[in-house]
């Protein structure tokens, strides 16, 4: 009988920090210049070149860390971390290792309503590597572009706490939006400013003790993190119930194959000889620059979306559609905020925040999709919140807004310039809908009897027709109650 085995993850974050400049020079850490353009001494290793940490680098992951729960060590060194590779010219790089900058903090994840504490081991400081190209018509040479050497990151380190591939992708997500809301990552994954590594091993169910790990590398996607540890479990499951013994090696995802290779038998943290950095004096944070830190921590996601919920009454759904990045849910609160204070019929904070999630979910993200816009929103939140006011008070018909936003989108005009120009005030005069109502009620008699005689869905048809005879302009809410009242009555 085969035996059952319990998988065992952990994570390892390599998350860039939002700094201009990089963590031990002034170069810019701007992402796609032409190559080695963003070089200096430091960053190129040069002999007798003396590195100085970027200050702004230090209070980011400081912040990061105390959204995560950690502890901020008063005291921490940089270390070096000894390896050959084309893309390091210094022949190490710069990290941290016996003391980190932060340790022991948690993040709580939820898959399938089950709730699980995973705990953060250590956050510590280091630079990246450069980039190694290899473009066609090289020749077959790999090209180095060193202006991603030496960018900020931060490497945020699990414990082997999760039990599943759902967990492990459940825990990134969580981790990348918190940090993008503290402000110090911007979670794009297709440029590698958030990258994962995940260690995975099995043991048998019940069991204490740990198996043997595999590292893999390369996955570059929350699909693939998922695809590549479920991949592994599978494998070493396959090797353990033949009667084999799992490796510890580090693996390689491959995205076309959907299935991973080795890339090299693990290495241990003393093949790369760590020790402190001569050139870099301790680091040390005091308790000011803590509070500093913490008193700049914005409102983390989660407590946004419980907020989002009791106060503005939105449902969990729509709370977490524009908790998803921190640009949607500044400009869903500023038009929130907006509209309060611009619409001149009084609205309670849930009806305004109501209104403004409902647009925001529908017209303006798909907006934003089908033109390709990413989160650039064309239209400011307080020009939509103008426009939402212009529907509130019946101006307009909600069908006419989706129009006019198009139009301010498109053009960058105000709201109400859009209206009046295309002339699409909504008809909300009582008299010429109830002219317009009339004319059809002696026009149809026919449709007057059925209805009369019990057959209430020709009121669509009736509907239809103002609508039609007023381009679609008549306000319809009025327009119902004018029918009901001269068909009814
Ligand atoms: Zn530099």
């Amino acid at each position: 009988m085969a035996r059952t085995y319990e998988p065992v993850i952990g994570l390892e974050v390599h998350a860039q920090l939002l700094t201009r400049s990089k963590m031990f020079c002034g170069c810019s850490t701007e992402f796609g210049a032409p190559p080695n353009t963003h070089v200096c001494p430091v960053c190129l290793g040069l002999p007798g070149a003396l590195p100085v940490p970027n200050g702004g680098a230090v209070e980011m992951a400081i912040r990061a860390a105390l959204a995560l729960g950690c502890t901020v060590r008063n005291r921490s060194r940089f270390a070096r971390k000894n390896y050959f590779y084309p893309d390091l010219a210094k022949n190490y790089q710069i990290s941290q290792y016996e003391l980190p900058l932060n340790e022991h903090g948690r993040l709580e994840i939820e898959v399938d309503g089950v709730k699980r504490r995973v705990g953060i081991v250590r956050i510590h400081l280091e630079e990246d590597a450069a980039k190694n190209l290899h473009p066609v018509g090289a020749g077959g040479d790999t090209l180095v572009d060193f202006n991603r050497g030496g960018t900020p990151l931060m490497e945020i380190v699990s414990d082997p706490d999760m039990r599943s591939a759902a967990e492990a992708e459940e825990y990134l997500r969580k981790l990348r939006e918190i940090l993008m809301f503290a402000g110090v990552n911007d979670g794009n994954l297709e440029e590698g400013s958030f990258r994962c590594d995940a260690n995975v091993s099995l043991r048998p169910t019940g069991q204490k003790q740990l198996g043997t790990r595999v590292e893999l590398k390369n996955i570059n996607s929350f699909r693939f993190v998922r695809k590549a540890i479920e991949y592994e479990v599978m494998r070493q499951q396959s090797v353990l119930d033949s009667g084999g013994i799992v490796e510890q090696e580090t693996r390689a995802w491959n995205v076309e194959q959907s299935r991973s290779f080795t890339m090299r038998s693990k290495e241990e943290a003393m093949d790369y000889r760590y020790f402190p950095d001569p050139d870099l004096p301790e680091l040390v944070v005091s308790d000011e620059m803590i509070a500093r830190a913490r008193a700049q921590l914005a409102e983390l996601p989660a407590e946004k979306r419980a907020r989002y919920r009791s106060a503005l009454g939105l449902t969990e759904y729509d709370a977490s559609v524009l908790t998803s990045h921190p640009a949607i849910s500044s400009y869903f609160e500023s038009c929130t905020n907006e509209l309060l204070k611009a619409c001149e019929k009084p609205l309670s904070p849930q009806q305004a925040g109501k209104r403004c999630a409902n647009f925001i979910q529908s017209e303006v993200m798909r907006y934003l999709k089908t033109e390709g816009l990413g989160l650039q929103v064309p239209v400011t939140a307080s020009r939509l919140a103008e426009l939402i006011a212009i529907v509130e008070i019946g101006a307009i018909s909600g069908k006419m807004a989706k129009e006019v936003f198009a139009q301010m989108a498109a053009t960058g005009k105000a709201a109400k310039k859009v209206v009046e120009q295309k002339g699409l005030s909504q008809i909300s005069d009582a008299s010429v809908i109830d002219g317009e109502v009339e004319r059809l009620i002696q026009a149809h008699p026919e449709q007057v009897e059925q209805y009369r005689s019990g057959n209430k869905k020709v009121l669509g048809f009736f509907v239809g027709q103002v609508m039609k005879a007023t381009k679609g302009s008549a306000n319809p809410k009025m327009v119902n109650e004018a029918l009901r009242k001269y068909l009814e009555g």
